[in-house]
């Protein structure tokens, strides 16, 4: 068959990499709705978000109608070192499941951070350094984020302060211990630090944190600090723009080979990856020009898409971060302890919020053992060691290409392998004990969460 003149690994050249990312927002008729100040319940000015954020970055924040922004060479070369990534048809896989479908993924596992998070953090280290900051502040919650983060800024020489949910902080000192090599300083939150943290440790002592709470701490930080601005590894729209690299280079190295996807799966937690691998295929189909079906992929314990609601709501607990209209938990949701499986935000990303709603993009949710048990599967038959998150989507792929074997179609399925596991060993450890269980939330936590979701007429 012709399809086996495919490689194992599409890769492409240097000079086949984008030059410039794509902001799928350009293409939607219905935009999604604008961030909200969370004092006068107005849409945020620029000048507001650049107390918080870098001022590059709040361009790209708020430009709806702008479709490419390039890519400035700085970057570029960055990526060099670690880009493309590679599009790997899963022979092996397809092989395994004695499925007619052909399975892709997107690998992006194969730099030190371990994930995609290294695309937007060498891009909004870049913009922080090219504004003259001395440093910026973030929060992390499995760990990506703050590696990747802590990367870039040691790449352009600047100082990154590390907010780490505690229960990681505590779970995974060795991703702790790669940040500090690269020279950034990591405090578990809720922490005494700032204000905001001795406010929620009040309220709920003993608590293990979430991302909600270290976003405040981090947010609070870049404020009081001289010289330091915020910054976000997902949720934000110009972290989807950042993570359209993911999706261009898929298009290219498929178009390359003429292959055209049926379907593209990606796990969402704040939604970046999976826009940026949706993104130019999104675009192609709300422009008419071809059509795909996009699944998105969550965890049943933190079902966001599934069972929130698609309204305004804080993107932080502390609610000093502006208001996103977005399907969303309430900003109090804190996901069962018991849950492993990464994904753990109360909100998702805006753009993929409204396209879910317009019916575009459909959303699953999965139990964390059926994830384990598909990433330790992966692990064995494809030999890369998948993160809990990406999992998601391996889980989903899998279910799609079971689908194709009763059915016989030979559809094209395309998923995002966002990271490996390596600092995951701990939950991996709970599932081979046996000790994972599947903690579906109760329609009155839910509610009970949603009940503090502030009202906007
Ligand atoms: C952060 C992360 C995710 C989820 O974040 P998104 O913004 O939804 O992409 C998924 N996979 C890995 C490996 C991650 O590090």
């Amino acid at each position: 068959m012709a399809s086996k003149e495919i490689p194992y690994k599409i890769y492409l050249e240097e000079s086949q990499m984008p030059k410039a990312w794509y902001n799928l927002r350009a293409d939607m008729k219905n935009k999604p709705a604008p961030l909200l100040d969370s004092e006068t319940k107005k849409p945020i000015t620029a000048e507001k978000l650049q107390n918080v954020f870098c001022k590059e970055l709040v361009k790209q924040e708020l430009d709806e109608n702008t479709a490419y922004f390039e890519i400035p060479e700085a970057i570029r070369n960055f990526y060099k070192m670690y880009r493309p990534s590679p599009l790997v048809r899963a022979y092996c896989l397809e092989e395994k499941l004695k499925t007619p479908a052909k399975i892709y993924y997107k690998f992006e596992g194969n730099n030190t951070s371990g994930s995609h998070k290294l695309n937007s953090a060498i891009a909004q280290a870049y913009y922080a350094k090219e504004q003259g900051l001395v440093g910026v502040t973030t929060e992390t919650g499995a760990g990506q984020w703050g590696t990747a983060l802590s990367m870039a800024c040691s790449y352009f020489g600047l100082d990154c302060k590390v907010y780490m949910v505690k229960c990681s902080y505590e779970q995974k000192p060795f991703r702790r211990e790669v940040m500090r090599t690269y020279g950034a300083s990591v405090t578990p939150s809720p922490s005494t630090e700032t204000a905001v943290g001795r406010k929620i440790l009040e309220k709920h002592p003993g608590t293990t944190g979430s991302l909600g709470c270290a976003i405040s701490e981090a947010v609070e930080a870049a404020t009081v600090k001289e010289g330091y601005r915020y910054v976000l590894g997902s949720v934000l729209n110009q972290v989807m723009l950042h993570q359209s690299v993911i999706g261009l280079e898929t298009k290219a190295a498929l178009d390359m080979y003429g292959v055209k996807p049926d379907m593209i799966i990606g796990c969402a937690g704040g939604g970046s990856n999976l826009g940026g691998l949706i993104a130019p295929f999104m675009g192609e189909k709300l422009r008419g020009e071809a059509d795909y079906e996009f699944i998105a992929v969550e965890p049943v314990s933190c079902p966001t898409l599934t069972r929130g609601k698609y309204v305004y709501d804080y993107c932080d607990t502390g609610m000093v971060c502006p208001l996103a209209k977005m399907y969303t938990l309430g900003s109090d949701y804190i996901p069962a302890a018991s849950h492993a499986g990464g994904l753990r935000y109360h909100g998702m990303n805006s753009t993929l919020s409204q396209l879910c709603y317009d019916g575009l993009m459909e959303a699953r949710s999965v139990s964390q053992t059926e994830v384990f048990e598909a990433a330790e599967f992966f692990a064995r038959v494809e030999g890369i060691l998948p993160a809990p998150e990406s999992s998601h989507a391996i889980k989903v792929a899998i279910d799609e290409a079971n689908k194709c074997k009763e059915t016989g179609e030979e559809k094209v399925i395309v998923f995002g392998l966002t990271g490996t596991g390596y600092f995951d060993m701990y939950a991996y450890e709970k599932f081979h004990d046996g000790k994972m269980d599947n903690y579906i939330p109760t329609d009155e936590e839910i509610e009970k969460a949603l009940s503090n979701i502030p009202v906007i007429e």
